[in-house]
């Protein structure tokens, strides 16, 4: 979006929101709710077009990520608040689906604006869409693909599907396949256990770099003091290790040792001195005599501590992560001590391997083959924080869907194709319902196909004749044809590897239209200072000046309350 799209959007959401008061309030929701699903329009799919948004403090943001939009927009109107709402559930709940749930909520408002015309109630339409949506879930059910945990070009046609368009071919070829392997590598009975799944970041490289370590990947950048202050090699690599886990610092407490004494004569001071040697020394074999090779400590080490475990061939970690001391419990059957000198070698844990490597200048320990629970690390690389941000976003949105595919078992064709097969079977059932609710399941039916159509426009194709020979092929019960938008062909998505999880629809389709119901429930917003007095009107029976229906402002605009 060029800067001045946004400005007109922020007129229409934002502080100008007041120009529509006097206005009918629901159709003032329906223009501000279309406005916002067509902000987000021409982002859809992998060939979405990039928006450019002027955030905070001049910041320029080039995006093609829907949900990424709508969350730097300042947006104010409550209307359109509402459907970025079901957009930050989508992507919280979800974590895929955002902008084909936005665009469906602006659809719904839009049939629902033209049934309004041709005279039906509010309720009617909720109700025939609330009809809809429980009937379109029955489709989606009824429309899915089994997915087995081991089949890896399933897994990764999932994956590519989440993020088409927004990795360059290149980034997507190497960072979809470590979503896949991560994915699988941790798979257990059908779930995918993410929290053995570790991240790491190494500055530098570009994202291609990115690895997957077998193990759980510590980064000892955070230890302040390399592993081997005074120069003693350290094994590289210990097999059948044993892992110690401490919480409190490896030091000497000053305050017993110094600030209590009183130094009267040199004597005194190398008392001093040979106390703290005795404490460093004590903590040292601590460590050692419960038989660790590798000691992780979540505050620091004195450099005393670490030479004298570094002469006992120990390696030592500080400033490990709490996280990472949870998964290293929990991988090596650790138990983690809160003081060295309650260590006993029932509290040391066991790893089949423990490897020291260094990753484009950045230490890390391979805790691998783990007794307990597979680990595995994903080492992210970029050139800037941004990258690398952004890189961590795109690799956790496929994890989200390759999850969800995998623990529900389930996949439905993407590219319009499911949209097209729960459209055509609502209108089936349309036809049998006797009451005027029937358009609106109708109308549901045709909001739905705003998916197809607008994938069909990103792929510079004509939005109607694509719809046409979908609606054709399903009619010949060809119910995985969709729109491939990277070929700009019809086919069978699930072949070309266009797959969503089942629960991505099943989430967004409801959400949808509870956003959309809600704004058409409104017919009056009233500022919430005079709510009182003008309840009060009502039960007056008075006629209140500023009639029923109008959003009033004093001028001030927010807070609005809502009325019915
Ligand atoms: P976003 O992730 O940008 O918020 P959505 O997940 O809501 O967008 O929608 C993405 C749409 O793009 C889905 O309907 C999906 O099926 C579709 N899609 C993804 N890859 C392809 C492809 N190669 N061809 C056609 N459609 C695709
Ligand atoms: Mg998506």
């Amino acid at each position: 979006m060029t800067q001045s799209a946004q400005g007109s959007l922020t007129g229409i959401l934002g502080e100008g929101s007041e120009r529509f008061q006097g206005r009918d309030v629901r159709e003032t929701n329906i223009t501000a709710g279309k406005v916002l699903a067509d902000t987000v329009k021409s982002t859809l799919g992998p060939r979405g077009m990039d928006k450019m948004l002027v955030g905070e403090a001049g910041k320029v943001v080039v995006t093609n990520d829907g949900a990424s939009i709508l969350d730097r927009m300042d947006i104010e109107h409550p209307a359109a608040r509402a459907l970025v709402q079901v957009a930050e559930g989508q992507q919280n709940r979800i974590g895929d689906g955002t902008t084909s749930a936005v665009l469906l909520a602006g659809e719904l408002l839009a049939e629902a604006a033209d049934l309004l015309e041709d005279g039906l109630y509010p309720t009617t339409i909720e109700t025939g869409y609330r009809l809809a949506v429980e009937h379109a879930l029955t489709a989606i059910d009824s429309h899915t693909v089994p997915v087995d945990p081991t089949d890896t070009e399933l897994l990764l046609s999932i994956a590519s599907t989440a993020v088409t368009g927004k990795w360059t071919d290149e980034e997507a070829q190497a960072l979809l396949e470590l979503v896949v392997d991560a994915a699988q590598a941790v798979e257990r009975n059908g779930t995918v256990e993410r929290r053995r799944i570790t991240r790491t970041t190494v500055p530098g490289g570009s994202p291609t770099d990115s690895k997957l370590v077998d193990g759980l990947a510590i980064d000892m950048d955070a230890s302040s003091t390399t592993l081997a202050p005074l120069d003693i090699d350290l094994p590289r690599r210990i097999e059948d290790a044993r892992v110690a886990l401490v919480d409190d610092q490896l030091t000497v407490e000053k305050a017993d040792a110094i600030t209590h004494v009183s130094v009267e004569n040199p004597q005194q001071l190398d008392e001093i001195s040979d106390y703290e040697s005795d404490v460093y020394e004590g903590q040292a074999s601590g460590i050692a005599d419960a038989g660790a090779d590798v000691v992780f400590c979540q505050k620091s080490i004195d450099d005393e501590v670490l030479a004298r475990l570094a002469e006992k061939d120990i390696i030592a970690v500080e400033r490990t992560r709490q996280d990472e001391m949870h998964k290293l419990a929990r991988a090596t059957g650790a138990e983690m001590v809160m003081r060295v000198d309650e260590l006993t070698p029932n509290h040391v844990g066991r790893a089949g391997e423990i490897e020291r490597r260094t990753i484009a200048g950045t230490d890390l320990v391979v805790v691998g083959d783990c007794s307990t629970a597979e680990q595995r690390s994903l080492v992210f690389r970029g050139g800037t924080e941004h990258v690398i941000a952004e890189t961590k976003r795109l690799v956790e949105n496929c994890l989200d869907d390759v999850t969800l595919a995998v623990e529900e078992a389930a996949v439905v064709p993407g590219g319009g194709a499911i949209e097209v097969a729960a459209a055509s079977s609502l209108r089936e059932t349309a036809d049998g319902i006797a009451g005027r609710e029937q358009l609106a399941v109708s109308a549901f039916a045709d909001a739905l196909e705003v998916i197809p159509r607008t994938l069909a426009t990103s792929a510079g194709l004509d939005p109607i004749d694509t719809l046409v020979e979908l609606r054709n092929r399903h009619h010949r019960d060809e119910w995985r044809s969709g729109l491939d938008v990277v070929t700009g062909e019809m086919g069978d998505m699930v072949d070309r590897g266009v797959v969503e999880p089942a629960s991505v629809k099943r989430h967004a389709i409801p959400s949808a239209t509870d956003a959309a119901t809600l704004l058409l429930g409104i017919d009056d917003m009233l500022p919430a200072s005079s709510a009182e007095e003008t309840a009060h009107g009502h039960d007056d029976g008075h006629d209140h000046d500023h009639g029923h229906g109008g959003l009033e402002g004093s001028g001030e605009g927010y807070p609005w309350t809502i009325g019915h």
